[in-house]
Parts: C-alpha cells; sequence; structure tokens
C-alpha cells in the first residue's frame, strides 16, 4: 500500500486527488511488503511524504519528486517526496493537469525512469536512440510494434530528470509516462505496468487503460509539438535515493 502524509498547503480537496492516484497506482503494483522500521515508524509499503508550500513563483522550479530511501536487496522504494510550489499547483489546476501530474510524478517516486540506471535497464544510453531493456517492457512494446526493436524507445531529449526517464514522447504520443502531458486523455499502459514488473514489483496487467501507438497525424492532433514547449514536467527536480541503513541520520 502506498501511504500518504500531508504538509504544508494540502487543501482536503488536494488531498483527494493524491488518495486517488495513490490507489490507481495500488492496483497496478504491489508495494505490500514486509514491515521495516524506519526512523521509528514501521513501514508496510512504500510512504510517500507530500508537500505543497511557496517555493519560486509561477513558473521557474516546479517542484520536487522521487524515491529517497530504497529497501535492502530488493533496492525497491520505502519512502519518497513530492513537493510543489504552491503558485504552479493553483496553474495546474486551472489548467486542469493536476491529477494527471500527480498520477505521473508519483510513478517516479515508485522507480519509474529513477531506479532504470542503478538497475541496469537503459542501453545506448547518451546516445541519439536510447532503449530501456527490461524484459516484460519490451514484450509489451513488441506486441505495439512488431518492427520496433527488441528495446523500448525512452527520451532523447530534455533536462536530467527528463531525457531517459520516460517513453519518448514522438513514439508514445499522449501515453501517461512520456516526458511531456500531451493530448487530452493520458493512458496507462500494459507497457507502463510491465516497466514496474521489469523494477522487481508484482503487476496486475488487468488495471491497464486501453493504448496503441500513434501514428504521425495522431501526434501532430495531440499538440505534442506545442507540449514540448510547455513541458511542465521538466520543471521537476529529482531526488538521489540511499539504500536503508547507508542514510545519513
Ligand atoms: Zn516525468
Amino acid at each position: 500500500m502506498i501511504e500518504l502524509t500531508f504538509d504544508g498547503d494540502v487543501t482536503t480537496e488536494r488531498q483527494a486527488v493524491f488518495e486517488r492516484s495513490a490507489a490507481r497506482w495500488d492496483q497496478v503494483v504491489n508495494t505490500g511488503f514486509d514491515p521495516i522500521d524506519v526512523r521509528g515508524a514501521t513501514l508496510t509499503g512504500v510512504r510517500i511524504d507530500v508537500s505543497i508550500r511557496p517555493i519560486d513563483g509561477a513558473n521557474g522550479v516546479l517542484g520536487q519528486a522521487g524515491p529517497t530511501i530504497l529497501r535492502q536487496g530488493t533496492e525497491l522504494p520505502l519512502t519518497g517526496i513530492m513537493e510543489f510550489d504552491q503558485a504552479d499547483v493553483v496553474s495546474l489546476e486551472t489548467g486542469g493537469r493536476f491529477e494527471d501530474v500527480i498520477l505521473h510524478e508519483m510513478a517516479h517516486v515508485l522507480g519509474f525512469g529513477t531506479l532504470w540506471l542503478r538497475q541496469n535497464l537503459i542501453a545506448g544510453t547518451g546516445t541519439m536512440d536510447p532503449r530501456f531493456v527490461g524484459t516484460s517492457a519490451s514484450r509489451e512494446f513488441a506486441d505495439l510494434d512488431p518492427q520496433g526493436g527488441n528495446a523500448v524507445p525512452i527520451s532523447n531529449t530534455g533536462g536530467a530528470g527528463t531525457r531517459e526517464s520516460h517513453w519518448r514522447e514522438l513514439v508514445f504520443g499522449d501515453e501517461l509516462l512520456t516526458g511531456f502531458l500531451s493530448g487530452g486523455v493520458r493512458p496507462l499502459s500494459r507497457l507502463s505496468i510491465a516497466s514496474f514488473e521489469d523494477i522487481g514489483y508484482q503487476v496486475d496487467y488487468s488495471s491497464a487503460d486501453p493504448f496503441e501507438l500513434p501514428n504521425f497525424r495522431n501526434l501532430a492532433m495531440m499538440g505534442i509539438t506545442e507540449a514540448v514547449r510547455i513541458c511542465d514536467l521538466c520543471r521537476m527536480a529529482r531526488t538521489e535515493p540511499v539504500v536503508l541503513g547507508a542514510e545519513a541520520g
């Protein structure tokens, strides 16, 4: 189970958005592990500390999200954070994108894109064609595109928190876990669920949304170029997780 704590200006309405995202991810990945004591608290799943507070006003930094402490052995997240700049949250809410941003960023806390490098799941890093090589995701990609090669294309543009930690935008379009929120509906595909299996979770494929690869006309109609220019998600910073026992303090 994903367990949330809230700090700062997290209204009941906003808490409900985080709770809905946690419930969605709880359908997809099983985070029920053996109880473990961390700094006086007994954790049985993943605890995510959520805060919304002033950082630097609208635009600029959107916030920070990622795992902070990993379990020994599996090196799956035990705790993580999701911090957002209050002014940006208001504009995401006004634009109707807040809920999808939370759903997307929670995936990073669970390890999507944030644990790939340390688990040696990226081939071709630093090239124009980096690929995610996990076997489950590669199988799902082959179902979507039999000619696509034997690993999944991941983002080859963007800053440190974007590049090589998402599915590639111009291949996957409006899928929830590309680097940009494009389109009006952001499906959570079997491909994304498979990637969580590749990093070590038990997953439930039956909770996937229907998804197929967009063609170029679909991409244009989703305003992909426009989305790349806006890129709210590029303004998120990432954490540097440490394995339990190795953390300071
Ligand atoms: Zn992201």
